[in-house]
């Protein structure tokens, strides 16, 4: 029945790969950012001030308190006037088809029984059911990174004027800030590129042993690089079922920053890897 062996991912030191989308995301994601930066200088340089000389030189600006509490909701109209959302959507969206492709690859290759060709997946209802889904998981995601963003460069902004910062100075506590901002807003794109990935295979490995009966696990290949975290090299060349996987990700933060995969392997019914030899028959959880 089987013929072939599962395809294993080739980049040990990042197995679930998607790099060219996680960059493209972060360069979407600064050029939003930079749309609130400019907004932001421009404001500041455009302040009038008196310097107030008594322990301290204090910078005092003659700015309303109304013109300071709008700031937040201007910064948050820059961002979503250089929205990074569309593209951070589309590139989960596919990562999602790769995994999907990925993994009808590997089932076919592994087994005779796997008769589902990838455009009939792609234009099926469940599958856009599940990327419709994904797409708005993505969507409310970057929406809220946009709020909190706006909130903290807007709290930092004001927390500096009250203190009597001079410019230079309010400069460049936000672009701290905007370092802070970039770093989450990276963060979650990949957490989410590389989410759609792993649930892809997970979606399409539960579908072909539904319908198709074909029983799978999923092989876990772990990073091997120096922020692998242990409970995830742990888990290296271990079977699991998709059900498993998928609660093992729903917990703590194992999602975030994760670059481990997961791949389709043909199991028998004690749940040992067929084809794998003695050696490498492991449980299946
Ligand atoms: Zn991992």
């Amino acid at each position: 029945m089987a013929q072939g062996k599962p395809i294993v991912p080739r980049n040990k030191e990042n197995p679930v790969g998607q790099v060219a989308r996680i960059r493209r995301s972060s360069a979407a994601i600064r050029r939003q950012l930079s749309a609130a930066r400019k907004l932001l200088k421009a404001k500041i340089s455009s302040w009038p001030f008196q310097i107030i000389e008594t322990n301290a030189k204090r910078y005092e600006y003659q700015i309303s308190l109304g013109e300071l509490s709008s700031v937040a909701d201007e910064i948050l109209i820059a961002m979503i006037g250089e929205s990074s959302h569309e593209l951070v959507v589309s590139e989960a969206m596919a990562a999602y088809e790769n995994g999907t492709a990925q993994s009808a690859v590997n089932i076919g290759n592994i087994s005779d029984d796997y008769t589902r060709e990838i455009t009939d997946i792609l234009s099926g209802a469940p599958y856009q059911r599940r990327v419709s889904l994904i797409s708005a998981r993505v969507f409310e995601e970057m929406r809220g990174f946009d709020a909190q963003a706006a909130k903290e460069l807007s709290r930092v902004l004001r927390n500096a004027v009250e203190v009597g910062d001079n410019p230079l100075s309010i400069v460049g506590k936000l672009s701290n800030q905007f370092g802070i901002s970039q770093g989450r807003g990276e963060k979650i794109a990949r957490t989410e590129i590389t989410g759609a990935l792993r649930r892809a295979r997970m979606d399409e490995a539960e579908d072909a042993r539904q319908r198709q009966g074909i029983r799978l696990a999923m092989k876990h290949f772990s990073a091997n690089s120096s922020t692998t975290r242990q409970s995830h090299a742990a888990r290296h060349g271990l079977l699991f079922s998709v059900q498993a996987v998928r609660e093992w990700y729903a917990q703590d933060a194992n999602g975030i920053n994760c670059k481990c995969s997961q791949v389709e392997v043909l199991v028998d019914e004690s749940g040992k890897e067929i084809g794998a030899g003695k050696k490498k028959a492991r449980q299946i959880n």
